[in-house]
């Protein structure tokens, strides 16, 4: 088995920055500085972010595992 995926960049110690949960997106933002977030809050706010992200890391393909 090959592996092409980049390791994950997101572990259990990153927390979601709206409510504390386990984060899965981690978004670098064009101002500079970082914003981390669940599953859950990535989703309601991800537009939103995508416009403003230098980096998007989405890592929620995790959950479904
Ligand atoms: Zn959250």
């Amino acid at each position: 088995m090959t592996t092409t995926l980049a390791a994950p960049r997101l572990t259990g110690h990153d927390r979601c920055d709206r409510c504390g949960a386990q984060a899965y997106v981690k978004v670098v933002l064009n101002a500079g500085g970082e914003l981390q977030f669940c599953a859950h809050h990535a989703r309601q706010h991800g537009d939103k972010l995508r416009d403003i992200a230098a980096e998007f890391i989405d890592e929620t393909d995790r959950l479904a595992v």
